[in-house]
């Protein structure tokens, strides 16, 4: 009788996933967080962070960390509605609805969680969720979760969501719309005030995932909402505080009765266990930085000098459009990707080659950050330069 394996289907789907170059594997970061990482030994400029402001290595956001740390212990030792639940939570709760302008807030051990949870506990099987077709992993899986009706329209065009609201609202009990703020493989911004007009035109409910935009779009760095001028408007806000906010966690913000709503019905925030101290405080020193420092201009001045660098040396390049620290290059296929991404590194740059499935084109994806300096931002262009006029010629 032939030995029969139930699992030797993972080896052949290995397998496949590598011939279609889409095969993955982490790498290890030797150093603190920065402009400069070393992987493998090798002292690499560092263009694939998520740590816009420096924050996740700034001295009093650690100094925060390792005192809550010694006063709270390492773990939130059980889930926030048992055992698990701190002054420190609460707080980090308020200064976040302080920051985005809401009546209130609720904290989760991650973004992605977050929007799990929120939107499987805002839209069940009567109900419809209008998603952009590019938006985040986390929004999407949401979406399906819910079991609610998915309809997908095209990126950011507000023509398609008018009409696929016109064809499919009134067949629905409840209507979410769900959407990244900054698309965070393309870089480009929802037209939020538009995206609004139509969900209270169609009494439907809007969650904006702000993850890329916190604590660096707007006045004092609340994100889109704020960038837009439409606080106070009625949207559900989620983010993370893993990004500018150099930290580890996912938050809701919005009214003090969804937020009370959620900690009732959100699976995702009742069943795990609460954010731990060092995670909390980090959140709170970082978040009260973004509030009274400037750090963004620094990260905007350096934007701008790498676009104008890039228009004015490499004009032929092909970037995505882009409004934000995400500037992408795009490829024609993700073996391309992946041999230029391999060339910046023998260049000393670390700039990730992003492929299917995680976006439908590949590219390399820069991040700039507010700790870059021009002189480095410069070796980004020229090794760009030098790589793809050998690529032009070849
Ligand atoms: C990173 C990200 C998330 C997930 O946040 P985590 O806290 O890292 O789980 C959600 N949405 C978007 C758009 C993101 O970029």
């Amino acid at each position: 009788m032939k030995e029969l394996n139930p699992y030797a289907w993972i080896d052949r789907s290995l397998a496949t996933i590598k011939q279609a170059n889409w095969y993955r594997s982490t790498q290890a970061i030797e150093s603190f967080p920065g402009a400069e990482a070393t992987i493998d030994g090798q002292v690499l400029l560092n263009f694939g962070s998520n740590d816009y402001l420096g924050l996740a290595g700034d001295e009093r956001v650690i100094r925060a960390a390792m005192t809550a740390t010694q006063q709270f212990g390492t773990g939130a030792t059980g889930s926030r509605l048992t055992s698990g639940h701190k002054q420190l939570h609460t707080d980090l709760e308020l200064a976040i609805a302080s920051l985005k302008g809401t009546e209130a807030a609720l904290v989760f051990s991650s973004g992605y969680l977050a929007n799990l949870g929120t939107i499987a506990a805002l839209v069940g099987n009567k109900d419809a969720i209008l998603s952009d077709r590019l938006n985040h992993s986390s929004l999407q899986n949401g979406a399906r979760l819910s079991g609610a009706k998915i309809i997908e329209y095209n990126h950011c065009d507000i023509d398609a969501l008018r009409q696929q609201l016109e064809l499919h609202r009134a067949n629905y009990r409840r209507c979410l719309i769900i959407t990244d703020t900054v698309f965070s493989m393309d870089g480009d911004i929802c037209p939020l005030p538009a995206i609004l007009d139509l969900a209270s035109e169609y009494d439907a409910m809007l969650l904006v995932d702000e993850a890329h935009a916190t604590g660096i779009f707007g006045q004092t760095g609340a994100g889109i909402v704020e960038h837009y001028h439409c606080v106070g408007q009625p949207a559900i806000e989620m983010g993370t505080l893993s990004k500018a906010i150099g930290s580890l966690g996912g938050y809701v913000a919005g009214s003090r009765s969804l937020i009370d709503f959620l900690k009732n019905r959100c699976a995702s925030w009742i069943y795990t266990t609460g954010l731990s101290p060092a995670d909390t405080a980090a959140a709170i020193a970082a978040i009260e930085i973004i509030t009274t420092t400037s750090q963004r201009q620094q990260l905007w001045e350096n934007v701008a000098y790498f676009k104008q660098s890039i228009a004015a040396r490499l004009p032929d390049l092909h970037l995505i459009p882009s409004a934000s620290p995400i500037i992408c290059i795009e490829l024609p296929d993700a073996q391309t990707a992946l041999a230029i991404g391999s060339q910046l590194r023998q260049a000393g740059i670390f700039a990730p080659a992003i492929r299917p499935p995680t976006v439908p084109t590949s590219r390399i994806r820069i991040s700039l950050m507010a700790t870059h300096q021009q002189l480095q931002l410069e070796r980004l262009v020229t090794a760009l330069g030098t790589i793809f006029s050998k690529t032009k010629s070849s």
